[in-house]
């Protein structure tokens, strides 16, 4: 059993980071660890493990639980396409809505996380922005899109100058 004394070194449960991390002891009880600082945020608590501090934790099974898919191709097919809204990233969706992609076709939104949605497509599940209806003022992700046509790239060029049609 190795012995700990303060200012040593000593993997801890973070109860910021929430995470198991190597923590510098700053306080001692006997041979007891009593306060430590985490080596990650800085932050000081008293020493627990990752062992009881699950006790306390929330249950994992009050996670939420990722919606099975199953019956997708059978609520695909059942639904009216004429009734999918088309994805536009400035709107919000809700769960279970049917949703229309220019790429991936129809989809159903099958979770919700902030500004970000999952939608299970016919083969694919993708994660689409939703919600965003302010322009967008910091860097995003943007998966690479080959279809798209990016506004800064130059239009295709007509031969306009010499063309004899132009003349009279
Ligand atoms: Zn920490």
């Amino acid at each position: 059993m190795p012995t700990y004394k303060v200012a040593g070194e000593v993997d801890a449960f973070c109860t910021r980071c929430k995470l198991s991390l190597a923590h510098t002891i700053v306080a001692m009880v006997a041979s007891k660890i009593a306060r430590v600082r985490c080596n990650t945020c800085g932050g000081e608590h008293a020493f627990r493990t990752e062992d009881s501090s699950r006790r306390t934790a929330v249950p994992t099974t009050q996670r939420p639980a990722r919606r099975t898919v199953l019956s997708f191709a059978d609520r695909l097919a059942a639904s009216n396409p004429a009734e999918a809204t088309p994805y536009n990233p400035k709107l919000t969706y809700t769960l279970d809505q049917l949703i229309s992609h220019p790429s991936f076709g129809l989809g159903i939104v099958t979770a919700l996380r902030q500004d970000k949605m999952d939608v299970a497509f016919k083969a694919i599940e993708k994660t689409l922005i939703q919600g965003r209806g302010a322009p967008l003022d910091r860097p995003s992700f943007h998966p690479p899109q080959p279809n798209l046509e990016y506004p800064g790239d130059k239009p295709p060029s007509h031969r306009s100058t010499t063309d004899d049609s132009e003349r009279k």
